[in-house]
């Protein structure tokens, strides 16, 4: 993060008393005009201090072998830096060490470095005094005094513990082969421990991630960790745990970081609840929508549709055929009518039963419908035997032609029914619109038409006539 070197006013830049003692030492040895040399360290000083000193030796170049360190001075991984030299510390330290002792030896004086760097839970900020000792019998040697600036540790430790999710840093384990094969936690915030069911951070730091986060096959969260840690890319995903705590939800980021990885771990579980709470009571919502639907869509056909035959009722046919017989009324086309009646049906009724005639009726309405043109023509279901048919630009004779055609196919129709076999027929109206014509008057027409076909002997179709009605198969009836 940031190194900032001093060589004057040291006295009064010096914040701990220990740097303050070390380097008044130092100037009084100067003074009385004694070697300093490691001999400076006697017991009482290594006693007060010995945790906090180092003692630097140059080597080849500019690099610096660590002889002696204290135990409040380890390297960046937590690992003692004695016998290290500063190849095989981090750059961001060995800098430090290097500048500050180089400067030391240059000057051949105290020498003193405020340095900072950025660390999970800790900014590692200390105040570094490097004194050089006279050349001697060894080689050029530096003696550090490194004390930790305490109060931004505890500001970040506060600060790491009052967070809402848990933070923890593993580093790799590996087998015989290098291949990583579980981490070890080496430092954690209280949540954490929380999180993960440990009484506190001192129980959860040294063990093994793959506990914590269930083994591969269970396809949880280590598996998502060993990713992190044998590629080096950040995974993210969301972690069920069943545990003493009962069923939680945490989302948790894997980062990398140099060799092992940084884990943040929040809890979902409430985000989740309300999640799924929302997602039952869309599915709820779409299922009572569907069920309205339904619901519309069977009123809409027993108001519309004959159930017996599916065909459309009055109510529905009057709806529809008002609006096409305008349309021919406004283009000046022809439009046809007509009435159809099935021939003695009450007999079907009376010799063979109600259900006989019902199979007779579906079948009529078959026949009736097969020719109809999709979206044009409508065919519905008047009440008892009784039907009707519209037909759009359809003239006179193409309507007589679809009547007879009608009447042919079902005179032609055998319906079994058991071991009987009911021969149908139908007597049929036609009537055609005219330039006043509206619907009722067009149906009352057709109806006429369908009276004389009746009355003439059934089986017949009878078109009305300007004045009368003629009558069709075969011979033509004048109207009475
Ligand atoms: P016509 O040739 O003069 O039309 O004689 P018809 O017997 O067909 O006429 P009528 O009006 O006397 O009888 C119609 C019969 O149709 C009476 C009624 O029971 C029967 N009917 C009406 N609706 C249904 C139905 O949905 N199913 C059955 N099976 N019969 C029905
Ligand atoms: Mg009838
Ligand atoms: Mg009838």
């Amino acid at each position: 993060m940031s190194d900032e070197l001093y060589t004057a006013d040291l006295e009064v830049r010096l914040r701990s008393a220990e740097a303050a003692f070390l380097l008044k030492l130092f100037r009084d040895h100067r003074t009385a005009g004694k070697q300093i040399t490691v001999g400076m360290l006697d017991r009482d000083v290594m006693r007060a201090y010995g945790k906090n000193l180092i003692v630097m030796e140059q080597g080849e170049d500019e690099e610096f072998l660590f002889l002696f360190a204290g135990a409040e001075v380890p390297d960046d991984s937590g690992m003692p830096l004695a016998q290290k030299t500063t190849r095989n510390i981090s750059q961001v330290t060995a800098d430090m060490f290097r500048q500050g002792a180089l400067e030391a030896l240059s000057t051949l004086d105290a020498v003193f470095i405020d340095h900072a760097t950025g660390q999970f839970a800790a900014v590692h900020r200390w105040e570094c005094l490097f004194l050089p000792m006279d050349p001697g019998e060894g080689g050029r040697m530096v003696i550090a005094l490194c004390i930790p600036r305490e109060h931004k540790h505890e500001y970040m430790r506060h600060l790491l513990n009052a967070l809402p999710c848990g933070l923890f840093r593993a580093a790799p384990t590996r087998d015989e082969h290098g291949e990583i094969v579980d981490a070890t936690i080496r430092a954690a915030n209280e949540r954490a421990a929380e999180l993960s069911g440990h009484a506190d951070k001192e129980d959860l730091v040294g063990t093994s991630l793959r506990q914590v986060f269930g083994d591969t096959s269970s396809g949880s969260g280590w598996d998502r960790h060993l990713t992190a840690l044998r590629t080096g890319k950040q995974q993210q995903f969301d972690y069920h745990h069943l545990g003493d705590n009962g069923s939680r939800w945490y989302q948790v980021h894997s980062v990398p970081v140099r060799d092992g990885i940084l884990i943040l771990m929040i809890d979902i579980t409430e985000m989740k609840r309300t999640m799924l709470e929302a997602e039952h009571q869309k599915k709820m919502l779409l299922d009572e929508m569907e069920q309205r639907r339904a619901l519309e869509q069977e009123l809409w056909s027993l108001a519309h549709l004959d159930p017996l035959t599916g065909l459309p009722n009055r109510r529905a046919f009057r709806d529809s055929a008002v609006l096409k017989l305008a349309e021919a009324q406004t283009a000046h086309r022809p439009c046809a009518i007509i009435s159809i009646d099935i021939d003695h049906f009450k007999r079907v009724n009376d010799a063979y039963g109600h259900a006989a005639g019902d199979t007779v009726l579906r079948r009529v309405v078959d026949i009736i419908k097969a020719p109809l043109r999709a979206h044009l023509d409508i065919a519905a279901r008047m009440g008892g035997e009784e039907f009707v048919v519209l037909l759009p630009d359809t003239d006179a004779n193409a309507a007589m032609a679809f009547a007879e055609k009608l009447r042919r196919r079902v005179e032609q129709t055998a319906v079994i029914v058991g071991e009987h076999e009911i021969r149908p027929t139908i007597s049929l109206g036609v009537a055609l619109n005219r330039r006043s014509s509206d619907l009722d008057d067009l149906i009352d027409r057709a109806d006429r038409a369908l009276y004389t076909a009746k009355r003439t002997g059934r089986n017949k179709v009878a078109i009305e006539a300007t004045g009368g009605v003629e009558n069709s198969d075969g011979d033509a009836t004048a109207a009475a």
